[in-house]
């Protein structure tokens, strides 16, 4: 944790926050305990959500004859490419949210701007080394155990510091960590009906899907998330309850903020991110 620490302290980086936050922390708290550990920046992952089904919607548009993969899961990702090294060409072109958000906020708030990303999987700290795109990948529980090392270091969490997540950040992609996001979000209307996408949460499930994928030439998608429960569903979530709670409470945070979130001069818009770099590295 002292390391952990060290480094946001020297580097003071932009904190990429997950849209499974509302699970285990509670907004708008988290934002002021973010900048309380010296974070410069909080910013949601929802925003790259967005310009990520984007580039999937007119992929998917302009090549109607391929079938593909959802890349956004490093743990199915690395599995494709192990176990099924014939499909790899499947996988979406497009980086991760996580990739896409670091990439935006380096070039938007300077080269030297370092990166924290925080997600509940052990995954993304994988994918972070691996492409060298985040400067640091820590999960819900590591969070939770660095505010309690701060706080033995510090008198006490300064809640009074801001707390609104900076720019840029959007409504409809808040639900990103449950199942049938990406396909619900990417506006799909006109490009695939729902038995031309196959959608699962469990490793286990992978291999069946991509049998169907192979017999069946209609099925063009593949959302396939490796932990059972979705992205809440991980071990590294600190929270213990059942995945339909867990899944209310994101809901519940995507619902209060809409009003919010409906006119804010902060909200992302597609165009800010025009000259975006979508390759996908780690494919
Ligand atoms: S499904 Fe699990 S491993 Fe995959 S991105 Fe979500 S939390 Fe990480």
């Amino acid at each position: 944790m002292k390391k952990l620490l060290e480094f946001i302290q020297i580097n003071k980086p932009v904190a990429l926050l997950a849209p499974s936050f509302p699970v285990d922390f509670n907004y708008p708290e988290i934002i002021s305990i973010l900048k309380w550990l010296w974070c410069a920046k909080v910013v949601e992952l929802t925003y790259a959500a967005k310009l990520i089904n984007k580039q999937y919607h007119e992929h998917l548009k302009n090549h109607p004859e391929q079938q593909r993969i959802c890349s956004n899961c490093p743990t199915i990702v690395q599995y494709i490419k192990n176990k099924f090294p014939e499909h790899k060409d499947k996988l979406m072109p497009i980086a991760s949210p996580m990739i896409i958000m670091s990439r935006f906020v380096k070039k938007q708030y300077g080269d030297n701007t370092k990166t924290l990303f925080v997600w509940p999987c052990l995954a993304k700290k994988i994918e972070a080394k691996m492409t060298g795109e985040v400067d640091e990948a820590i999960t819900f529980k590591e969070l939770q155990e660095l505010i309690e090392y701060a706080k033995t270091q510090w008198i006490t969490i300064d809640t009074q510091k801001e707390s609104e997540f900076n720019n840029f950040y959007n409504n409809s992609t808040k639900i990103y960590p449950l199942d049938w996001a990406v396909a619900q979000t990417m506006n799909r209307k006109d490009i695939l009906t729902d038995d031309q996408i196959i959608i699962t949460d469990w490793i286990s499930q992978t291999n069946e899907a991509i049998k169907r994928m192979e017999s069946d030439p209609n099925i063009k998608f593949l959302d396939l998330l490796s932990c059972p429960g979705w992205c809440v569903g991980w071990p590294w979530i600190i929270s213990k309850e059942d995945k339909e709670t867990k899944a209310q409470k994101i809901r519940d945070y995507q619902q209060k903020m809409k009003e919010k979130e409906q006119n804010s001069p902060k909200k992302g818009k597609i165009e800010y991110a025009n000259w975006l770099d979508y390759k996908n590295t780690f494919i």
